[in-house]
């Protein structure tokens, strides 16, 4: 069998990890089979469709590094792969519905359905949705209706007192009763455009797609579709309908917990990498104890019968733990290419359009100063504004070691003179940590209560990315500068 799976979006929002895990999941799956992976725009609401959501999509995936193999983009042998540039196939395959008596005209007016519904809610009737009204008209009067210009809508006409069955890989055998399901639901609207049913069953059969693997939300639909592709005389494709991402607390995750929208992730600064890695597992396990993989990994390894039933609970802290692994994977000179952006966009290079040479390579310098507790690329430029602008000095007492008293600090300070030079100097940590351990000692002072003055003087802040790789960086005259502010500052205190 051709494996053929599609991510069928449609273009009413940004992309979300809900939609990410749907598409990431489909094309783990072609992969794994050597099958085709497949992008359909359902753009046939189109009040709601917005161009500016198909850019978000390209972006977003593009950003990902997930590629399908057919699109509207990229082209393909069943183009078009926009469902508004496909109106007419629509049309043709209600009218074949009609032909065949598997599907009606409605010319019920909006009010009229409207007043259905207000009825029922005043009498608490459990009943929804059409109440067949126009099953009962002759098709051929019908037919002169439609003709004479009345407005209308094309209805599916489901087959009553049977039962429509099916296979899910994830929750096996489904029936449903078909006077259960959506009461002969609309195909063609009075616009003549379709609805997503139509649309998306009559492009699943002709896009010769095998497998539809959806969110669950989508499981109430599949009877329909069944019964649809029945009506039709078609063989349906496959069913996979993935668990529900939930937040913590077990709701179905949305902005209260979190970003969910993909470009509110980019902006924080996370790596796709991590993205993938970890929207991947949601809900799907496969070797104990590894949690880093590769998308060819992935490939290799994804098996619909290894996911889960289970909703699937997103873990933002574990997103964030999957971060920093990749960060810490960046070579120094990727690590600063990514933060770039993040840097010019915070205003680290002051104005002008981008950072001079001498600032790219301080950057880059920097990089390992911060590498190793990073979570977000959007950290960094205010961890590191130090080594770009003099920092305010802080007031006196942050100079203070506990226990010690201003004149002492300013003593140490004026020590440190000659000390934050030599450390500038030093060819590496090792050297530097000796070299300051020893002076140390000599002044029978705790190593912290020497190195804080010093780091405060010259980073503006007690808690700083390393000292001995910034003193280096800064440079023995720069140091000594920032040490003799914050000597002139606490001596006039
Ligand atoms: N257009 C639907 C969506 O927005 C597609 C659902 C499906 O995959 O059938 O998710
Ligand atoms: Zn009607």
């Amino acid at each position: 069998m051709n494996i053929r799976d599609r991510y069928a979006p449609s273009p009413t929002g940004l992309q979300h990890i809900g939609g990410i895990r749907t598409a990431l999941f489909n094309y783990l799956f072609a992969r794994s089979k050597g099958g085709r992976f497949i992008l359909r725009l359902e753009d046939t609401d189109r009040t709601r469709s917005e161009d500016c959501y198909v850019q978000n999509l390209y972006d977003t995936f593009d950003w990902l590094g997930v590629k399908w193999d057919e699109g509207p983009d990229t082209g393909g042998a069943f183009a078009p792969y926009i469902q508004s540039k496909r109106s007419d196939l629509y049309k043709k395959y209600a009218q074949k519905l009609l032909d065949k008596g598997q599907a009606y005209y409605c010319f019920c007016t909006a009010e009229r359905i409207e007043k259905i519904r207000q009825e029922r809610e005043a009498s608490h009737s459990s009943e929804t949705g059409y109440d067949r009204h126009c099953r009962a008209i002759d098709p051929q009067e019908a037919v002169k209706r439609a003709a004479a210009g009345e407005a209308y809508t094309v209805r599916l006409k489901i087959p009553l007192g049977e039962t429509t069955r099916f296979f899910d890989h994830l929750l096996g055998d489904i029936e449903w009763k078909n006077d259960d399901v959506n009461p002969d639901p609309v195909l063609l609207k009075s616009d003549g455009f379709p609805t997503y049913h139509l649309a998306n069953v009559v492009d699943d059969h002709l896009m010769e797609i095998s497998h539809v693997l959806r969110a669950q939300e989508w499981l109430s639909s599949t009877p329909l579709h069944v019964i649809m592709y029945k009506s039709f005389g078609w063989t349906p494709p496959e069913f996979c309908h993935l668990p529900m991402v939930m937040g913590q607390d077990g709701k179905k995750l949305s902005k209260r917990h979190g970003a969910t929208s993909i470009d509110e992730f980019r902006r924080q600064g996370y790596l796709p990498e991590a993205l993938i890695n970890y929207v991947a597992l949601l809900g799907a396990s496969y070797e104990e104890g590894k949690d880093i993989y590769t998308l060819d990994e992935l490939a290799a390894c994804f098996n619909l019968e290894k996911l889960n039933k289970a909703p699937a609970v997103f873990d933002y802290k574990k997103l964030e733990w999957y971060n920093g692994q990749y960060i810490r994977m960046k070579s120094d000179d990727e690590l600063a290419s990514l933060c770039l952006p993040f840097a010019k966009e915070a205003g680290l290079f002051c104005a002008g359009s981008g950072p001079t040479q001498q600032q790219r390579a301080v950057f880059t310098a920097a990089m390992p100063l911060v590498k190793e507790r990073l979570v977000f690329l959007n950290e960094v430029p205010g961890k590191i504004a130090y080594l770009f602008k003099e920092p305010e000095i802080p007031a006196a007492e942050e100079f203070i070691p506990k226990k010690s008293d201003l004149e002492s600090t300013i003593e140490l300070l004026r020590q440190g003179l000659e000390i934050v030079k030599q450390l500038a100097e030093m060819p590496d940590d090792e050297q530097a940590e000796n070299f300051i351990k020893a002076e140390a000692e000599k002044r029978n002072v705790k190593l912290g209560d020497l190195m804080m003055p010093l780091r405060v003087a010259v980073t503006g802040s007690r808690v700083s990315p390393p000292l001995f790789g910034s003193l280096r960086i800064l440079g023995a005259e720069c140091s000594q500068t920032r040490l003799q502010k914050a000597l002139d500052k606490l001596s006039s205190a």
